[in-house]
């Protein structure tokens, strides 16, 4: 199955006419996540025409609200529209106490479970893991507790090369599982066939990281090594890299020299302060040192790897 990034909404703090805060809807081994959910996100699944009715799981960067402040309408009109599937909510320490207080006072009844994980750790953690893909924190630099995520497909088997294996009667169909893992196969004379005669290489696993509102930050270097794609916010231009420093983020220079040190495949740039009517100064200046860097394309499904 390709993984496909669709990115909802990429400005900051305030929702305009034309674009949305944060929220992105990733569709990887048949799984749909949702990261981040800022104001108008529903909005914007519905115009992105995401089945977002598969989404179990929901990924928030922070709680500064134009990151959150779209979770409680989503998780309203999910239960509008018959919900019975838990839901599971990774997001800082606090996430709780905000949804509850809210469904409390406005008499929201959820008619499904909401499960909260809630992270405090300042080391990047595992937090989600199944058959086919794993999902780790990427700790960041922001004004307050602030994760990334990395989402990775898990290695893939090898593939059967029909070929080679037909040349031996004594391979049998139940050996097909030990030979995609790797395992040679030995024949009954003693011969041992070595995997690689019998199988090709695995498809390539595909890995996407999220790097939301932070300040310039190498620790994240280790955990988005050589990723297909890096999501990397770039607020200002590097002009006003006082400015990043002191409010928490990362200029358009800064998002390249993390995408050219992590030696990762791909950099989309995104929360662009409104102050910027023409992005492509954005693409501009982070090109000079990292070449392969695009603006995000609103409501448009990219194929990652
Ligand atoms: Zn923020």
């Amino acid at each position: 199955m390709s993984t496909f990034l669709t990115i909802l909404g990429f400005n900051s703090a305030i929702p305009t006419v034309n674009s949305s805060p944060t929220a992105q809807f990733l569709e990887m081994e048949e799984r749909a996540f949702l990261i981040d959910c800022g104001e108008g996100t529903q909005v914007q699944l519905r115009k992105a025409k995401a089945r977002f009715s598969k989404i179990n799981h929901i990924f928030i960067s922070h709680l500064h609200g134009d990151h959150c402040f779209g979770l409680p309408g989503l998780i309203a009109s999910f239960r509008l529209l018959g919900r019975e599937t838990p839901l599971h909510i990774y997001a800082p320490k606090g996430i709780k106490e905000m949804l509850e207080t809210i469904f409390r006072i406005t008499e929201t009844h959820k008619g499904f479970e909401l499960i909260y994980h809630e992270l405090e750790s300042k080391k990047s953690v595992k937090i989600f893991e199944d058959n086919r893909l794993e999902v780790f924190t990427i700790p960041l630099n922001h004004r307050i507790y602030c994760n990334g995520y990395l989402f990775r497909e898990k290695p893939k088997e090898r593939h059967l090369n029909m070929q080679e294996i037909s040349k031996y009667p004594e391979i049998e169909t139940c050996d097909y599982h030990n030979l995609k893992l790797g395992k040679d196969f030995v024949l009954s004379d003693g011969y041992l066939l070595k995997n690689e005669v019998l199988t090709t290489e695995p498809t390539k696993s595909v890995s996407y990281a999220f790097c939301s509102d932070t300040r310039y930050l190498e620790t994240i270097l280790p955990i988005i090594e050589n990723v297909d794609v890096l999501y990397h916010e770039a607020t200002f231009l590097h002009e006003l890299k006082e400015m990043a420093d002191y409010t928490g983020h990362t200029t358009a220079l800064e998002a390249a020299r993390i995408a050219r040190k992590a030696n990762v495949g791909k950099l989309i740039l995104g929360h662009f302060s409104n102050r910027y009517h023409d992005l492509n100064v954005f693409t501009d200046e982070a090109r000079e040192v990292f070449a392969n860097t695009f603006l995000p394309k609103a409501l448009e499904a990219v194929k990652i790897g």
